[in-house]
């Protein structure tokens, strides 16, 4: 196909958003973003652009949070650093205790928020919004598994902005599956199915989304030196209790603002930390950590998807260079918008079924849910990533794949790489034939 449609190739005239010099992130005072720095002129037209997402009943803030994420996404994917100025605003603004409930001092919100809001951050940096989700997804097994004591110890710290958790499930032998783990807990002093003795961690952890920054981590190990790898124990390690080595560096394509560097930890944690039963890591899995993954990891790529969508459409009809009536420039649109269409919806049906399960006091572990929940991160993963891969196509050499356009569809393009990496697509589709082999009914969603 030669004929694009459009009227010659030119360079987007719009300046690229300032980078954040680090003299300009100050200590803000407690509970504002006032002091945050002010978003360019660029910024602010870029996110009205995006449009005020609806979501919430604090519009305002949310709004506000975006505008600082997309300000300090270059300089994140740039640097591969931590969008440090990013996430202290969403600690600032309670945005750690989202789901924390609202007894512990937390916002008490719910699945169908966490969604729409992981979208609206993801439209202002991906990376950001993947590391919140991420930190959601633990809050979520922590509520739904903790114990009391520890609850009470953790959520108000939460709440209160001063714990961000990072996720250790990768393993060095046991790669990306979820459900196994080699490094076992070891007992220090009584028995490890105790919850008075302390437990010993040693944990070689090859990838860590903010593991650098994390105040805490919920680290998955063999539940005992004689157990299987399939009897897993997921366990809360405070930082304060760990020596925590980094071993290398997060130099990767995309979603290179997520930091996610290999770690290694060592350190004496109480039983009492444990989540769940000692080696009952699966119920944890199923109930909690896999639907919240998927769910928020898919909102987070549709959110980054329908944000480049948003800034593209913008450029076309403002570029007198491209023809908009053009059929094929309509018709890529509309496959564009057909892909984002189909994530949306099932991203919105999938959520309703897991609040639906969960309302019943049903469990989320049965064949049909995992083939749905499941095909929810292997349909985001591929259709986000091919919109993108579409709009760059569509916006051509300079204002798409050129890291220079301020439509940024090369860095969406490179970060939405990694979603069919991030928890390997190829292992969902093993277990999803394996599974649909089952269902000779074909039960569908
Ligand atoms: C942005 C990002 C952030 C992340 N953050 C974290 C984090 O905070 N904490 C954490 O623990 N992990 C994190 N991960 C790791 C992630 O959860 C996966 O474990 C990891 O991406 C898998 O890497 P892998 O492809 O090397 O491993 P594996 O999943 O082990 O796969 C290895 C290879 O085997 C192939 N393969 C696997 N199973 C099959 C099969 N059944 N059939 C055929 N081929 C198969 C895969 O395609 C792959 O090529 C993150 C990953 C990314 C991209």
């Amino acid at each position: 196909m030669t004929d694009t449609g459009l009227r010659g190739a030119q360079r987007p005239s719009a300046p690229r958003g300032r980078r954040p010099q680090p003299s300009e992130r100050s200590t803000p005072p407690a509970q504002t973003l006032a002091s945050t720095p002010s978003a360019t002129e660029t910024d602010k037209a870029a996110f009205a652009e995006r449009g005020q997402p609806s979501c919430c009943e604090e519009p305002d803030t949310l709004a506000r949070l975006v505008e600082v994420l997309a300000e300090h996404a270059d300089a994140a994917d740039q640097a591969a650093a931590f969008p440090e100025e990013s996430v202290d605003a969403l600690r600032r603004a309670g945005y750690l205790g989202f789901l924390v409930p609202t007894e512990h001092g937390g916002m008490g919100r719910d699945l169908a928020g966490l969604v729409e809001t992981a979208q609206a951050l993801a439209g202002g940096c991906l990376s950001t919004a993947m590391i919140w989700v991420m930190h959601c997804q633990q809050v979520d097994v922590l509520v739904r598994h903790a114990g009391a004591h520890l609850l009470d110890r953790l959520l108000p710290r939460i709440a209160r902005g001063e714990l961000y958790l990072a996720s250790v499930t990768t393993g060095p032998v046991t790669g990306g599956h979820l459900l196994t783990a080699a490094e076992p807990l070891r007992h220090v002093t009584g028995d490890v199915s105790e919850a008075d003795g302390d437990l010993w961690l040693e944990r070689t952890a090859p990838v860590v989304t903010g593991g650098g920054q994390a105040e805490g981590f919920l680290v998955t190990m063999r539940a005992a030196q004689d157990a299987g790898r399939h009897s897993v124990s997921l366990v809360y390690a405070d930082r304060s209790a760990l020596t925590v080595e980094s071993t290398g560096r997060w130099n990767t394509l995309g979603m290179r603002g997520t930091d996610s560097g290999p770690l290694r930890l060592r350190g004496t944690v109480p039983a009492d930390q444990v989540i769940g039963t000692p080696g009952g890591f699966r119920r944890v899995a199923t109930d909690s950590m896999i639907p919240l993954a998927h769910l928020g990891w898919s909102a987070c790529w549709l959110g980054a998807a329908r944000g480049a969508l948003r800034g593209l459409l913008g450029w076309l009809r403002e570029s007198s260079a491209h023809d908009t009536s053009s059929p094929l420039v309509r018709e890529r649109i509309a496959r564009v918008r057909l892909e984002l269409e189909l994530v949306s919806a099932y991203l919105e049906r999938m959520r309703e079924r897991v609040d639906e399960v969960r309302a019943a006091g049903d469990s989320l572990d049965s064949p049909a849910l995992q083939i749905q929940l499941n095909t929810l991160k292997l349909a985001a993963s591929e259709l986000s990533f091919s919109a993108v891969d579409r709009m760059v196509q569509l916006a051509g050499l300079w204002a798409g794949y050129s890291a220079e356009s301020p439509l940024r569809l090369e860095r969406a393009l490179r970060d939405l790489r990694s979603a069919a990496l991030n928890y390997a697509n190829d292992r969902l589709l093993t277990a999803n034939g394996s599974l649909a082999l089952l269902d000779r009914k074909v039960g569908l969603l």
